[in-house]
């Protein structure tokens, strides 16, 4: 394929910046990946990516995507210890009830997020014209006279504050993530900086690691206990590399979930269903709690740009960071890496920007849509819940428990959350048969009590059916 330019930086070896310097890799001479932190060799925790001590899985959306970035990368994450978990061996609790997933084939990872970091950050150096540079700082960006097109990038050495450098470059990409200076930096530059939207949620996580017996659960190795509608409290178990359990617990609107061990078992124990609880419980802990909190969901509408300058792209979470209640940042960042390539092959670099902002719209709003339809369900979320939200509630309140009893109803709806489908085909006229069939019959299977509808449910429906643009639940601040 011809060169189209000579060189790209992407500011950020996050998740995001390093499936965005794939796309680039193939289509420029160069690409200089950033960071300011000292990026590790094997698969440890770093500053710059502290949610990285918390459960983070690909869901199969996320999977098969980047599979087909970087062909070889499921059995590159296996070979360095990841499970590949299918859906039969997931447990999950939704809707006051357990889906079946019989005879399903979905697929996660089961890994630490530095595991899949550093088996994606090891593909990503070994593509021809890669350059990691890290421990620096992005500080600014440079411009043409006309300020027209950025240039390149200052760097500040993070060591050796007084050193700088910069980088010329005939694309920019900022995967910097959610403390983001492009709002600022573009400011500076005399353009308009995009509105932000959020949706506060207050959301705490505890996360500890613990040593898995293969036996228990009848050997599963995802177990999700959502967040029931009326209560605050949930929890997430994948199994991991080493032997391992990571156990995140979940409390909604400002309940903490404790980090002792004593606590953190009671917490599990008080769960809507007993399966947290079954893996905690008598199992050997491994290192120390790590807690984190997610105030708010906050999304930058770039896409909404007039003016963005030539030879620029924001992408991962500096666009938008969901409640990672959800599973979908890395997705989103993964989806949006695709289209950089695709609107690449269209059109080369011009307006390179805000053409792969407008492709990866929908990635970004069914996502959005998902997790902040929601969230809400619970009345204490201030945001508006119009009617389509509330209808589409309603049907959604008869397909969980019709997916706990019928599997190709339950099929339907991990595509639509796990990003292999568009919430739309949730409401197909075969589906919809199922689901009024099913949700009527009284089989009981599963049923561990709990509300009647789960908030990926509500979520979905909003998913469906939230009103996009100015009507979308987000508050300016
Ligand atoms: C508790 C928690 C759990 C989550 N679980 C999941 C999950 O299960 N599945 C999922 O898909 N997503 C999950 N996410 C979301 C996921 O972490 C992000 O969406 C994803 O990592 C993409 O982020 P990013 O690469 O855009 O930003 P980040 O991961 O924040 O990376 C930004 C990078 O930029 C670097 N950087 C920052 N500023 C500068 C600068 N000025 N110059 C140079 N470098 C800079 C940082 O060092 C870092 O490496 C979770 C998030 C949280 C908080």
């Amino acid at each position: 394929m011809p060169h189209l330019g000579e060189h790209a930086i992407v500011l950020g070896a996050g998740m995001a910046g390093l499936v965005h310097a794939v796309p680039l890799a193939r289509r420029f001479r160069h690409v200089t990946l950033v960071d300011r932190d000292l990026l590790p060799d094997r698969r440890d925790e770093r500053r710059g990516v502290p949610q990285g001590q918390h459960i983070h899985l690909l869901v199969p959306g996320g999977l098969s995507r980047l599979e087909e970035l970087l062909p070889g990368i499921v059995d590159d994450l296996t070979a360095a210890g990841a499970h590949v978990i299918e859906s039969p061996e997931w447990r999950f609790h939704m809707g006051g009830g357990r889906l079946d997933l019989t005879g399903t084939d979905f697929r996660i990872t089961g890994a630490t997020r530095p595991l899949i970091e550093g088996v994606v950050r090891d593909r990503v150096r070994a593509l021809d014209g890669v350059e990691v540079l890290d421990g620096w700082a992005a500080r600014e960006l440079t411009t043409d006279a006309g300020r027209s097109r950025i240039t390149g990038v200052r760097l500040r050495s993070e060591a050796e504050p007084a050193e700088e450098r910069t980088l010329d470059a005939d694309l920019v990409v900022d995967t910097t993530g959610r403390g983001s200076p492009s709002p600022r930096w573009l400011a500076e530059l005399g353009y308009a900086p995009p509105a932000e939207e959020r949706l506060k949620v207050d959301v705490h996580y505890t996360t500890r690691m613990f040593r898995r017996d293969p036996a228990v659960l009848d050997g599963a190795r995802n177990v999700l206990v959502d967040v029931p509608p009326d209560g605050r409290r949930g929890g997430v178990a994948l199994a991991i590399e080493d032997g391992r359990w990571i156990v995140t617990l979940i409390g909604m609107l400002g309940e903490r979930p404790p980090a002792d061990p004593a606590g953190f078992a009671d917490y599990a124990a008080g769960l809507w269903s007993r399966d947290l609880s079954d893996i905690v419980a008598g199992a050997e802990p491994s290192g120390e709690a790590a807690r984190a909190a997610f105030p708010s969901f906050s999304r930058h509408r770039y896409d909404r740009l007039r003016r963005l300058p030539e030879g620029y792209l924001v992408a991962g979470d500096a666009v938008c960071s969901f409640d990672p209640r959800f599973g979908q940042g890395m997705t989103v960042a993964i989806i949006e890496a695709v289209e950089l390539g695709r609107a690449l092959d269209a059109r080369g670099v011009d307006r390179i920007g805000l053409r792969t902002l407008a492709a990866a719209r929908w990635a970004v709003q069914d996502a959005w849509d998902l997790a902040t339809g929601s969230d809400l369900a619970y009345p204490e979320v201030d945001g508006p819940r119009p009617v389509s939200w509330r209808l589409t509630t309603a049907y959604l309140q008869r397909l969980l428990p019709a997916a706990h009893r019928d599997p190709v109803v339950a099929a339907a709806f991990i595509r639509v959350i796990g990003m292999l489908a568009r919430p739309a085909e949730l409401m197909r006229p075969h589906l919809l048969a199922r689901v009024l069939i099913g949700s009527g019959r009284q089989t009981g299977r599963g049923v561990t009590g709990g509300h009647p509808a789960g908030t990926l449910a509500r979520s979905t429906a909003a998913g469906r059916q939230q009103p996009r643009g100015d009507r979308s639940p987000a508050r300016r601040p």
